[in-house]
C-alpha cells in the first residue's frame, strides 16, 4: 500500500480505483482480469475489519483520510510546529474525530470545529450559509466571531432564502455562548490516552457498525489463512452450492452430492448432512460433547457461536478444530462433485486425522482441551 503517498496527498479516486483493481484480481483469481461473477464478495465488504464481516484488507479511501488526519491533529495539539500556520485542507469527516473543549475560543475555528455543546460543527448544521460566504467571514476564530457579533458583520454578500434561515439558526446557537479565560483544548477521543494514532483514526470510521456473527470465531482460530478465508466465505454463504446455482438459473445437482437426500446448501453440507453428522458425532464423542451435535436445520454462524467453552486457549483450539473439520468436509464434497469420488464419512475422518497430525506437529494447537491432537488416537481407533 502506498502509505507514504497517502500521508502526504489526497489520493485521486482514479488512483485508488486502479490500486483496488490490482488487489481485487489478485485476491479472487491471481491473474490480470476478473469479471463480476468471479468476485464472491463486494469489494466494500472485503475492505472492512474482520469483526464487522470483512476480510480486513484496508479501505484505501478511509486509510488515506485517517493518515491525513494526522496533520490536522498536530496543528491543533501542537500549534508551535513551524508548519502549523499553513493552510492544510482537512475534511469535515476528519475534523469530526477531534474533540474540542471550548476555552477562550482563540484556537477554535468558528465554522469547522466541533465546539458547540452538541459536538457538531456549524459547517454541519448550516452548510448552505457557509457555501455562500467566503473570505474573512469563513476563516474566523470563535473569539473573533462572538465578539460584538463579528461573524454577522463579516457577511457582506446577498444571501439566499435558505442561507437566511441558516443565519437565524447560527444566531440562536451562539447567543448564549460564554467564553472562559482558559486555553482551548483538543482531545483525540478514539484512543485511551487522548493521542492520535492512524489505527485509531481508521477504526473510528467503522464505529457503530453491526458485528458479524461468527467473525470472532473465524479469525481467532490458528488455522491457515486459506482455511479461515474458506470459513469467512461459508458464513457469508458465498460458495456455488446447488441452492445458489439454482437461484441464478445455472445447472446444479438436484440433491446433496454427499447424502443424495436433501437440497444442497453450505449449512447442510457442513452440519446437517447425514455424512457430516456422522463425522461430527465421532469427533464430539471424543471430546465428550455429543450434546453439541448439529441439528438438521443448524446454521453455521448460530451453531458455532452458541458453543460455550471455558478458557481462551480451549476456545482457540475449538475454533481451529471446527475450521479444519469444515475444510475437510468441503474438500471431500469437491472430490465427490469433480473427481467422482464416493461419499464416505470414514475417508473424511482419515483426512481430518492426517491433517490434524500435521497441524499439531506445526504447533497450531495449545496443549489443552479441544485440540485435534488429543483426538488423534481416538480417531485412529475409530478409523481402524
Ligand atoms: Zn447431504
Amino acid at each position: 500500500m502506498p502509505v507514504y503517498a497517502m500521508m502526504s496527498l489526497d489520493l485521486p479516486m482514479k488512483t485508488i480505483a486502479g490500486i483496488e483493481k490490482i488487489c481485487r484480481v489478485f485476491l479472487w483469481k491471481g491473474r490480470k482480469d476478473v469479471r463480476g461473477g468471479h468476485c464472491l464478495v463486494a469489494w466494500k465488504d472485503v475492505c472492512s475489519p474482520h469483526e464487522i464481516g470483512g476480510l480486513g484488507i484496508p479501505n484505501l479511501k478511509l486509510l488515506n483520510l485517517a493518515l491525513r488526519t494526522r496533520w490536522g491533529w498536530l496543528c491543533r495539539a501542537d500549534p508551535m510546529r513551524p508548519w502549523a500556520e499553513f493552510n492544510i485542507q482537512i475534511s469535515e469527516q476528519a475534523r469530526a474525530l477531534c474533540e474540542a473543549a471550548r476555552g477562550n475560543g482563540e484556537a477554535l475555528h468558528f465554522w469547522y470545529d466541533h465546539w458547540l455543546p452538541e459536538k457538531r460543527s456549524l459547517a454541519y448544521l448550516v452548510p448552505t450559509l457557509l457555501s455562500e460566504i467566503s473570505g474573512r467571514a469563513s476563516r474566523l476564530s470563535v473569539v473573533e466571531a462572538l465578539h460584538a457579533n463579528g461573524w454577522l458583520r463579516a457577511i457582506h454578500s446577498e444571501l439566499s432564502f435558505q442561507a437566511l434561515v441558516d443565519l437565524l439558526v447560527v444566531h440562536d446557537r451562539v447567543a448564549e455562548v460564554i467564553l472562559s479565560d482558559y486555553d482551548d483544548r483538543f482531545r483525540w477521543k478514539w484512543s485511551g490516552n487522548g493521542i492520535y494514532t492512524a489505527s485509531s483514526a481508521y477504526a473510528a470510521f467503522f464505529r457503530g457498525r453491526v458485528l458479524a456473527a461468527g467473525a470472532t470465531e473465524v479469525w481467532s482460530s490458528k488455522a491457515q489463512t486459506k482455511c479461515k478465508t474458506f470459513m469467512w466465505l461459508a458464513l457469508k454463504n458465498r460458495f456455488w452450492t446447488a441452492d445458489r446455482l439454482s437461484k441464478r438459473g445455472l445447472p446444479h445437482p438436484a440433491r446433496c452430492p454427499l447424502c443424495d437426500q436433501s437440497d444442497e446448501t453450505i449449512d447442510h453440507l457442513l452440519l446437517g448432512c447425514v455424512v457430516a453428522r456422522e463425522v461430527w458425532s465421532t469427533l464430539l464423542r471424543g471430546w465428550n460433547r455429543l450434546c453439541w451435535l448439529p441439528t438438521l436445520q443448524a446454521s453455521l454462524a448460530e451453531g458455532w457461536t452458541s458453543l460455550v467453552v471455558q478458557g481462551k486457549k480451549e476456545r482457540r483450539n475449538l475454533n481451529t478444530s471446527i475450521t479444519l473439520i469444515c475444510w475437510c468436509l468441503w474438500k471431500h464434497r469437491n472430490s465427490v462433485v469433480f473427481d467422482a469420488a464416493t461419499p464416505n464419512a470414514r475417508k473424511i475422518q482419515q483426512m481430518i486425522d492426517s491433517e490434524g497430525r500435521a497441524w499439531s506437529s506445526a504447533g497450531i494447537f495449545h496443549s489443552v482441551d479441544f485440540s485435534l491432537s488429543c483426538l488423534v488416537d481416538f480417531l485412529w481407533n475409530v478409523i481402524e
